[in-house]
């Protein structure tokens, strides 16, 4: 069934358009452009929906429970917060991770995010053997994705070493032999897509790091890895490898244009050209860098580079993509002493480069699945924005609650007030 929508405007990274429809077909959009008839969607306008490209949805179970010390370690950091992140993960079970990932991905779409990319490694029994099903605790995640309607890009995760006994395999063979197992698994569903990761170069040893490279390459699916998250993993590789992270990716074949590097917090220049040169990407996760301590990307330096740049909520400290946005300008700013730092060649202002980074594109055209967000022009934050100052009215002045509506391959997922299943 083709229908059209006719918000008050249709909002890209540039500006917003009115008399602009967007139609809808079979869960694509058919085209974007000048119409008078349609669904009137008053007072509202449409918008890409945002990309999550980093997420432990269990994780979502820490919030407010870490953020005080412990007296018996006064210093507070990423590694004692992992102390605790561990104990949750220690009790999940297939039924509480598809649980408390279903509530983690219904606030996300509540925040604007219509698809999730979920860095998975909670993978056996707490002892280590693995489930009757080995991809049970997976396909509890994937479940939970689509019991809310989320779109969801899967990542089996790679642990080699350290971690608690539940995230590692015991080969690299039999650790593929799952993903692809999920893979097959997936056909046929239509939200899921799966692709492949190792957790980080301190927890996946070189060799593994080559496997699990040359099988993501052969059938071109999408590799993420954590990287340079922590000075200590920096030292720790430089001991054991004399490189640092992205350099031993690179030595093990890890880079490549489908390859995501989470964080990227302290990567230096030469790692940054190495990404560059390959044409790999970084996700930043800059709420819960502020939180952990980690510190902040080199964003400048990516920018500078041209490297592609996503954003992930991760541990879920908050689900905000608004906020996400704006915390990589403001901490540019705060460190440079200067405004609108990160704009992009032949632009004047840092907004298209950013929302992009939220949305993966520039905007929605046709071809592309009708994955949208309505926003609320009459929020309090949106009240008085001129129609060409509403992308940065978004990205420096409003937060999730000016998403009214969420759809996915134009089925509405959630109206605020109430999700609709
Ligand atoms: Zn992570």
């Amino acid at each position: 069934m083709r229908r059209t929508l006719l918000p008050d405007f249709v909002l890209d990274a540039y500006g917003a358009r009115s008399g602009v429809g967007v139609i809808i077909e079979d869960g694509s959009i058919v085209a974007v452009g000048p119409a008078t008839e349609g669904e009137r969607l008053s007072g509202r306008a449409l918008a890409p929906g945002f990309l999550n490209d980093h997420s432990h949805a269990f994780q979502r179970g820490l919030r407010g429970a870490v953020e005080r010390i412990e007296p018996s370690r006064p210093r507070d950091d990423f590694w004692t917060w992992r102390e605790q992140m561990y104990a949750l993960a220690e009790k999940l079970t297939p039924d509480s991770i598809r649980e408390v990932s279903r509530r983690c991905y219904e606030e996300m779409l509540s925040a604007g995010y219509t698809s999730v990319t979920e860095f998975h490694y909670v993978h056996h029994r707490p002892d280590g053997t693995p489930y009757d099903d080995a991809g049970a605790q997976a396909k509890a995640v994937a479940q939970a994705a689509e019991d809310t309607g989320i779109r969801l890009l899967l990542l089996p995760v790679a642990y080699a070493r350290g971690g608690l006994p539940r995230f590692r395999d015991p080969s690299v063979n039999a650790f593929l032999q799952r993903v692809d197992a999920l893979r097959e698994w997936s056909q046929g569903r239509p939200l899921i897509e799966v692709g492949v990761a190792a957790h980080s170069v301190r927890a996946v040893p070189r060799g593994w790091l080559e496997e699990i490279a040359r099988h993501a390459h052969r059938d071109d699916l999408p590799l993420h890895i954590h990287a340079d998250e922590q000075p200590r993993e920096i030292e720790e590789c430089q001991a054991e490898h004399g490189l640092r992270p992205v350099e031993l990716l690179a030595q093990t074949g890890f880079l490549g244009t489908r390859t995501t590097i989470i964080h990227a917090t302290h990567a230096v220049g030469k790692e940054l050209d190495l990404l560059s040169e390959y044409g790999a990407s970084v996700c930043a996760c800059p709420t819960t860098e502020g939180n952990l301590g980690d510190g902040f990307l080199p964003a400048e330096e990516i920018l500078g580079r041209n490297l592609g740049l996503s954003v992930g909520s991760d541990s879920h400290v908050r689900i905000d993509p608004f906020e996400e946005l704006r915390e990589i300008e403001t901490n540019a700013r705060r460190l440079s002493g200067r405004r609108n730092v990160l704009v992009a060649e032949e632009e004047t202002s840092p907004t298209p480069w950013l929302l992009r980074a939220g949305w993966g594109s520039y905007g929605r055209e046709a071809g592309d699945p009708a994955d949208l967000i309505e926003i609320d022009l009459s929020h309090p934050a949106l009240a008085d924005v001129e129609a060409r100052n509403l992308p940065s009215a978004l990205v420096f002045g409003a937060g999730s609650g000016v998403v009214a509506g969420t759809q996915v391959e134009g089925r509405k997922v959630h109206e605020r007030g109430g999700t609709v299943g």
